[in-house]
């Protein structure tokens, strides 16, 4: 496959180019190879950005919701018949193995584009009847949107943000990760494939620096980050200088509460699934699993017995199961958590060293006998360790799973119904599941609550952040006035 795209940045419907700015080079992580090369947006890119999407959006917005929708619609059917050749190049962008990227990853996007598809003809105000006078609302748009998105999931970021965005009749700028910049390309390029008209989903690459850049603008309307809790600091504040509508899908430390009576498969199912997915780069992984003390040995043991399974090699080779980490550092970050978990004295079961290969490789790691302490157990790790705890009663468990500055996901495994549900109801975090872990459908809710994040994505609560209400007040009368 060729990966080098046609240029750097998709402006005003095409592909633009300034090789003035920084030189990126997209490495390949299952092998350290260069791949491509794109350059960093250049302050005159990021003007040719924000003009054409300023430009556009006021017709789009105007246009009614359904003629929206068909485009995005269309979008989504041109991304699924293009799956095979998207995941490939997810799977380049990323080192996530094809086994994942064929199944969550173009098409979550695709799911993304077709949900909000349908839903923009029913973005509607609603009628508030005064007795004579009578005020209703328009749901409108908030106009230019900016993007920046995590290198985890390029495809599937770029359309959690572009479709609400333009579903709602905004436009968009979306900037992904300097680590994983071809994806969102063809998200761009399949859009105006689709009939997307030029100016409403632009790409530009870059860094931190031009993310800032793009944000400050005060042309900006609204800043949707997904990212680490101290880049949301950062692009939070800024977004503050100029009162903008924020969403923020930050970092977590998630809780996996496992309790006596769970099912031993179906739970150590959730832990591999909220620990080694993606190598353990998914910001709502179940890091923290308490095991009730009377499972912990099972859990262990056929925990233990299942990561032998994972299939680490070639992304590309359909039975892979396991990729490397997305980059050098970030294999480097994860070793040092690695290195502290054993020097503050956690049992490393298995994994967590490199096997003899070129690229990025980190083989999946578990610790036991952890405590809620150690830094294993506090700091969002974002690779493949998770920690094991053990706990004793319902109320230990949910207090100790609360215990922390994050609030994105949590989990409990259990067959006793009123007991999933009391957990759930006094977790701490916005995305939470009973007897599965993990999952992200497009129809539900997605988003953090404490430092994990700031509104929803997904569903039709995203709408609510895409958008504006306007009141109008109808008068059906005389005006009584005091003088
Ligand atoms: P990151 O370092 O915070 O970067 C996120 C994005 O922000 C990147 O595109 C980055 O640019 C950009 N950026 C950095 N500084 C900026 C600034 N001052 N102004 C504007 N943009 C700026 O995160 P990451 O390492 O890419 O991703 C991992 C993190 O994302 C983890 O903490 C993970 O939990 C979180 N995440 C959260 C969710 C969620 O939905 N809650 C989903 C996925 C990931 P460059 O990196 O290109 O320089």
């Amino acid at each position: 496959m060729n990966t080098q795209p046609t240029a750097s940045h998709f402006i005003n419907g095409a592909f633009v180019e300034d090789s003035s700015g920084t030189e990126i080079p997209v490495i390949y992580p299952a092998t350290g190879e260069v791949i491509a090369t794109v350059y960093a947006a250049t302050p005159a890119i990021i003007e040719q950005a924000i003009a054409s999407a300023k430009a556009a959006q006021k017709a789009w917005g105007k246009l009614p919701g359904t003629e929206r929708g068909r485009i995005l619609r269309r979008a989504a059917d041109i991304m699924r018949d293009r799956n095979h050749d998207l995941s490939v190049l997810e799977t380049y962008d990323t080192g996530k193995p094809y086994s994942e990227t064929s199944v969550a990853d173009a098409t979550s996007g695709a799911d993304a584009l077709e949900y909000f598809g349908g839903l923009a003809g029913a973005i509607t105000g609603e009628h508030i009847d005064l007795g004579g006078d009578f005020v209703y609302t328009r749901r409108e748009p908030l106009g230019v949107c900016a993007g920046i998105g995590a290198w985890n999931y390029p495809t599937q970021i770029a359309c959690w943000k572009g479709a609400p965005a333009l579903a709602c009749g905004n436009s968009i700028i979306f900037k992904p990760s300097e680590t994983t910049p071809l994806c969102a390309l063809k998200v761009a390029e399949i859009l105006h494939e689709a009939g997307l008209p030029a100016g409403l989903y632009n790409v530009i690459q870059g860094m931190g620096p031009q993310g800032a850049q793009l944000i400050t603008d005060p042309r900006i309307d609204k800043v949707s980050l997904t990212g680490s809790v101290p880049t949301g600091r950062k692009v939070y504040a800024a977004a503050a200088e100029n009162i903008r509508a924020v969403t923020m899908e930050l970092g977590g430390k998630s809780p996996l509460v496992i309790f006596d009576d769970a099912d031993v498969e179906n739970a150590v199912s959730g832990i591999i699934l909220g620990n080694f997915y993606s190598s353990g780069q998914i910001c709502s992984n179940g890091t923290r699993v308490f095991v009730q003390r009377g499972i912990k040995g099972a859990i262990l043991a056929r925990l233990t017995e299942r990561l032998a399974n994972a299939q680490m090699g070639d992304p590309l080779d359909p039975d892979t199961t396991f990729g490397p980490m997305v980059s050098a550092a970030q294999r480097e970050i994860v070793e040092g958590f690695i290195a502290k978990g054993q020097a503050e004295g956690a049992t490393l079961v298995t994994g967590g060293t490199r096997p003899d290969k070129d690229g990025f490789w980190l083989t999946p790691a578990i610790f036991a006998d952890v405590t809620d302490d150690m830094t294993i157990a506090r700091e969002e790790i974002f690779g493949p360790v998770v920690s094991i705890l053990d706990f004793d009663t319902e109320e230990e468990a949910l207090a100790r799973a609360n215990d922390t500055i994050y609030g994105l996901a949590a989990g409990v495994f259990t067959s006793d119904l009123t007991r999933a549900h009391r957990m759930c109801a006094g977790f701490e975090a916005g995305t939470t599941y009973i007897n599965t872990y993990n999952l992200a459908p497009v129809e539900a809710p997605f988003g953090g609550m404490k430092l994990s994040g700031v509104g929803r994505e997904n569903s039709k609560a995203a709408i609510e952040h895409y958008s504006q209400i306007k009141s109008v007040y109808v008068g059906m009368g005389d005006v009584e006035a005091p003088f």
